[in-house]
């Protein structure tokens, strides 16, 4: 790992577009430098070459398969954090995964947040340039570390799936998600359901924050949803400077 480099880089090794898609936008929205592989080869071949910070590994590859990149990267003495990507739910796989020497494995389908919560931890434990544990925009703080959310220093209670809509506007502002990346990016990538789903959950963030009407988290019509941070003045000091 570099030192001045704060930005970690993610390696995935997995043939799947749609689950390569997913990770890749994903993963770039949150900062991360991210680089396929799309067989156990050549991704061996690419950390030959250094500079990675973690590995996410899936198992079925049209050559070597992912137990065996793992054994082969332990064998030659690498020690990046590796988490295992796996569509099967056998006990056995996550046996085999651990002892051939991953650190982690996630099951497909996964959601986006959970795969996120166990990079940030296996780039802690590694001791990776540590990340702001803080969000914070307008005067909401969310402490990633507590799980909580303050707005001008009063608790807000938010259930997890707010919980990750508001982590995301946070940590992109004035940035327009459209439904469907809002959905990738917070439900995961197999979530089927409508989209009105984002619309439901936004509308009680917005009662929650008590963002009525609507001026940190704004409606693009036609488009999706942004965070306005710098909207956050409240509607009566608005009318009063305005008059
Ligand atoms: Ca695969």
């Amino acid at each position: 790992m570099n030192e001045i480099d704060a930005i970690a880089t993610i390696l995935v090794i997995e043939d799947e577009q749609t689950i390569i898609e997913f990770l890749r936008t994903g993963l770039r929205y949150e900062g991360y430098r991210v680089e396929v592989a799309t067989s156990g080869n050549e991704g061996l071949k690419r950390l030959r070459r250094g500079g990675v910070d973690l590995l996410i590994l899936d198992i079925m590859l049209p050559d070597i398969d992912g137990f065996e990149v793992c054994r082969r990267l332990r064998e030659s003495g690498h020690t990046l954090p590796i988490i295992m990507l796996t569509a099967r739910k056998e006990i056995t796989d996550r046996v085999r995964g651990l002892d051939t020497g991953a650190d982690d494995y996630i099951t497909k389908p996964f959601s986006f947040d959970e795969l996120l919560a166990r990079i940030r931890a296996q780039l802690r434990r590694v001791g990776h340039a540590s990340e702001n544990r803080v969000l914070r925009g307008a005067d909401i703080e969310m402490n990633l570390e507590t799980r909580t959310v303050q707005r001008a220093g009063q608790p807000v209670e938010l259930t997890p799936t707010e919980f990750s809509l508001l982590e995301l506007f946070l940590r992109h502002p004035r940035r327009v998600f459209t439904r469907d990346t809002l959905l990738n990016l917070v439900w995961g990538y197999h979530y089927a359901g409508e989209t009105n789903v984002v619309d439901v959950h936004i509308s009680h963030l917005r009662e929650k924050l008590n963002d009525r009407p609507a001026r940190l988290i704004r409606t693009h019509y036609g488009v999706g949803y942004a965070f306005h941070p710098e909207d956050a003045g409240s509607p009566a000091h608005r009318e009063e400077t305005r008059s």
